[in-house]
This record gives structure tokens, C-alpha cells and sequence, in this order.
């Protein structure tokens, strides 16, 4: 059988089988798609069923999770964790609670993990969770309350050797700290590699709160030398303002771009001058209040209603850093006409199939989420070894790390492209070499 066949007919399987999970079609399909060359080359991988083992999960757990909020009202929200592929190393992805969390969105999260993870070179195989809880507006005891509830029946799946959960959107080092917490009393264990993303003073590492901004940066950076560019003196979208986008603002700015607009999901600010990081950490990280309050200090800047306008404002270098489903064909257009260079993906699958497709047909340099943004875990494997070991590297040992790894991502992308015939698409390049490891470690495990 030929790859196409082969790969047509494991995506009609999916389909039937997952009908209606549009995110995690879309992430099936477009991993899927790119991988038709390889199984030309090895008809093996079609006779082990790699593909149709690959896209079913080794396990799937849903369940309850009641909290009482400060009214002493009784609330249930709903919890996920998909434990996707473990042939390389133990589940590893992070933890998201947003309110639009469904079994799609943690499926798709999850299958993109299994990928990201393997191109980062560490063992870790591919999990997420989360939930529908939507942390904005709680009080901190309402947080702590649900995290509680949630590890009290996430501990009984997860451990240093088993599934490794991290954050995610929603989730950074308050809900990680409340998480662990309920973990090491419940289980009376002081496992500090079962969470990562801890805060420095119980086992988390140095650079992790910085790491999938920078290493989305380093990345782009290197997609940018290898094509005679750089960041110096480049006009920068980046959407979003929570832990992505902040740190990969922070980079760019450091290597002398210019950010002028950042986001949240009640619209943009644009400042033409460059935006003050500060104030945004202040109002994000400190207050955790509203994007629109960068007026109140910078009344020259503007600030519009509505986050997916951003990519209207003129830019060289495009890095959607909030959510799925960001920047749509139309989106996709209008950064060509204003003569966008490189959209580069902090977020996970911000840019839909087609768009993806507009931005290559245009010679747009693109930057696949599992390739750029695969800083945040790969630093998380470090946080993991650090805690084996029981020792602290410093700031600058787990950078020069992430720097080496985000570059080598970049490299090992670019040659599996050219090794199958198509140069310069680093979206199939990251599919492929992140997939050929996996399914060679499956081969060798049987079928199971
Ligand atoms: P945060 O929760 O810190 O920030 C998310 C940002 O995106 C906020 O500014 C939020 O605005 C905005 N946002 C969230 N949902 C929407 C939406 N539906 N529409 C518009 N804006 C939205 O999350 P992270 O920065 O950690 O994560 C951002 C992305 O990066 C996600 O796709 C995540 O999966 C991915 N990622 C994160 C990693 C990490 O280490 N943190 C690692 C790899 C990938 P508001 O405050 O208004 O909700």
C-alpha cells in the first residue's frame, strides 16, 4: 500500500471514529498529511500499524471535580487527562483549565505533545490535561480549593515515571504550587519531578518561567539566520500577554525587534514605540488585570476592541502567542498584503490548516507550534533532571541548554524536509523527525 492510501484511510478511520472533534481531526490531518513520504519509504511503519496505534490514545481518564466556592455553593467542573504515547519516556504536557476545555481540545493538545517531545531529543512521551474551570474572577481560596479536588484524583494516575503534568493556559505556578502541595499530602512522597513548573523554592528550575517565550525566539531566530535575517530592528505582532508571549516579548526586544502590539482576549494594545514590558508584567503578572489598563499609563497608545484584529496592524515578523485558531485565512492575507516575513507559532495550532498553506504559498517563513514552542517542556525535562539529580543549575546553564536544544530542533526540522524531497518546510520537517523516533522506539516494543 502507498503511503497516500494509507495515510487517507487511517484519517476516514479517525474521522468515524472521532466525529465531531474538530481540533483533534485538525491536528490528525495535518501531522498525518506531511508524513505520506515516509511510509513510501518504509512500508515497515504500515505493517506495524504504527499510524492506527499512534492516533488512539494509550489511555483516557474524565472525571469530577466538585469544589465549594467562597458563597459555600457547591460547583462541579469537569476533569481530562489524556495520556497519549509513552513509547520514548513517561507522559509529559501540561495542564490547561479554560473554560472552552473538551475532550477535542486535550486530544489534539495531547497528539501535538507526543511530537513536540520527541523533537526536543529528551525522553518524555506526550500527555495533556485540564479542565472547564476558568480560574479568571476566583479568589485565591477558590483556586487552591479546586486544584485540590483536581489532584485528588489526577495523583492517582500521574508520578516521577509515569505522566509528569506541567502548566498550561490557566495554569502557571500558583495553581502548580496548590497542586503539588495536595499531592505530597496525599501521597505523603516529597516527588518533586511528578509536577513541573514549580516554583524555585520547592524543586522548579530556573528559565522555566521564561522558556517557551525564549526558546520560541531562539528558534525563530535561527529559521531567520539561515535565511540571511535576524530579529535586529524588525517589527513585531505577538498575541497574547500571559506566560508565552511575555517572555518571547522580552527576547525579541533583547535581540533589537521591536514589539508593538500584545493582546488578550478583549483586544490589543499598539504602541508605536515600542512596547513597556514592564508595565505588562504589573498589570499581568502582578494584578492579573486587563490589557486595556496600558493606557492608564501610556495614553499615546491605542487600544482595540476585539483580539483577533491585531494582525491587521503592519509587521515583518508574526508570533500568534495565545490560543488556537488565531489567525484564519482571512488574518492570513492581510499579513501577506502588509508584507509579513515570518509567522513563527508560540501558541499551540494558532494558525489554521489553511492559512498555513497561504502563508508557504506566499514564501512566508513559517515556525510550526510543535517545533517553536517546544522550549517550555523541553526546559520542563530539564526541571525533571534537576530534581533526579537533586541539584539547581543556574539561569544561565538551563539557557545555553534551551538555546542548544531550540537550535537543534531547528536543524534536525530543516533536514528531514530536505532528506524527503520538501526543502524549506520545517512544518513537514518537524512532523517527520519528530514522528520517525516515536515510531521507531514502537517498533522496537511490539505491538502493544
Ligand atoms: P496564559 O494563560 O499565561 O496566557 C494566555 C494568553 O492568551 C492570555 O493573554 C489570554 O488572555 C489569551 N487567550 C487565552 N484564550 C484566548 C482566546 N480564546 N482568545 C483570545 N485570547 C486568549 O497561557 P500561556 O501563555 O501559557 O499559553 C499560551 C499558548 O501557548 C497556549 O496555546 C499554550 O498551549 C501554548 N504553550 C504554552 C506553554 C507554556 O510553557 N506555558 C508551552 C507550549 C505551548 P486572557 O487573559 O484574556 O484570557
Amino acid at each position: 500500500m502507498l503511503g497516500r492510501e494509507y495515510v487517507n484511510k487511517v484519517i476516514s478511520e479517525v474521522e468515524k471514529r472521532n466525529n465531531g472533534e474538530r481540533e483533534f481531526l485538525d491536528a490528525v490531518k495535518e501531522v498525518l498529511s506531511s508524513l505520506v513520504p515516509v511510509f513510501d519509504k518504509h512500508p515497515e511503519y504500515i505493517s506495524e500499524g504504527i499510524l492506527e496505534r499512534l492516533v488512539e490514545p494509550e489511555r483516557q481518564i474524565f472525571f469530577r471535580v466538585p469544589w465549594i466556592d467562597d458563597n459555600g455553593n457547591v460547583q462541579v467542573n469537569r476533569g481530562f487527562r489524556v495520556q497519549f504515547n509513552s513509547a520514548i519516556g513517561p507522559y509529559k504536557g501540561g495542564l490547561r483549565f479554560h473554560p472552552s476545555v473538551n475532550q477535542s481540545i486535550i486530544k489534539f493538545l495531547g497528539f501535538e505533545q507526543i511530537f513536540k517531545n520527541s523533537l526536543t531529543g529528551l525522553p518524555i512521551g506526550g500527555g495533556k490535561g485540564g479542565s472547564d474551570f476558568d480560574p479568571k474572577g476566583k479568589s485565591d481560596r477558590e483556586v487552591m480549593r479546586f486544584c485540590q479536588s483536581f489532584m485528588a484524583e489526577l495523583c492517582k494516575h500521574i508520578g516521577l515515571d509515569t505522566d509528569v503534568p506541567a502548566g498550561d493556559i490557566g495554569v502557571g505556578a500558583r495553581e502548580i504550587g496548590y497542586m503539588y502541595g495536595y499531592y505530597k499530602k496525599i501521597r505523603n512522597a516529597n516527588d518533586q519531578g511528578v509536577l513541573t513548573g514549580k516554583g524555585l523554592s520547592y524543586g522548579g528550575s530556573l528559565t522555566r518561567k521564561e522558556a517557551t517565550g525564549y526558546g520560541l525566539v531562539y528558534f525563530t531566530e535561527e529559521m531567520l539566520n539561515d535565511n540571511s535575517l535576524s530579529f535586529k530592528d524588525k517589527t513585531v505582532l505577538i498575541s497574547g500577554s500571559g506566560n508565552v508571549a511575555i517572555y518571547a516579548c522580552e527576547k525579541a526586544t533583547e535581540l533589537g525587534a521591536k514589539v508593538v502590539a500584545l493582546s488578550d482576549s478583549n483586544g490589543y494594545v499598539y504602541d508605536e514605540n515600542g512596547i513597556n514590558l514592564d508595565l505588562i508584567k504589573e498589570i499581568k503578572e502582578v494584578k492579573r488585570g486587563r490589557i486595556k489598563e496600558y493606557l492608564e499609563k501610556v495614553p499615546t497608545a491605542k487600544f482595540v476592541e476585539g483580539c483577533r484584529n491585531i494582525w491587521k496592524e503592519k509587521c515583518d515578523i508574526a508570533l500568534p502567542c495565545a490560543t488556537q485558531g488565531e489567525i484564519d485565512l482571512e488574518a492570513a492575507k492581510i499579513l501577506i498584503k502588509n508584507g509579513v516575513k515570518v509567522v513563527s507559532e508560540g501558541a499551540n495550532m494558532p494558525t489554521n490548516l489553511d492559512a498555513i498553506e497561504e502563508l508557504q504559498r506566499a514564501g512566508v517563513l513559517f515556525g510550526p507550534a510543535k517545533a517553536a514552542n517546544a522550549g517550555g517542556v523541553a526546559c520542563s525535562a530539564l526541571e525533571m533532571s534537576q530534581n533526579s539529580m537533586r541539584l539547581s543549575w543556574t539561569f544561565e546553564e538551563v539557557d545555553e541548554k534551551l538555546k542548544y536544544i531550540m537550535i537543534n530542533i531547528y536543524k534536525n526540522s530543516k533536514k528531514a524536509a530536505e532528506e524527503y524531497g520538501n526543502p524549506g518546510n520545517i512544518l513537514m520537517g518537524a512532523n517527520i523527525a519528530g514522528f520517525t523516533k516515536v515510531a521507531d522506539a514502537m517498533m522496537s516494543q511490539g505491538i502493544i
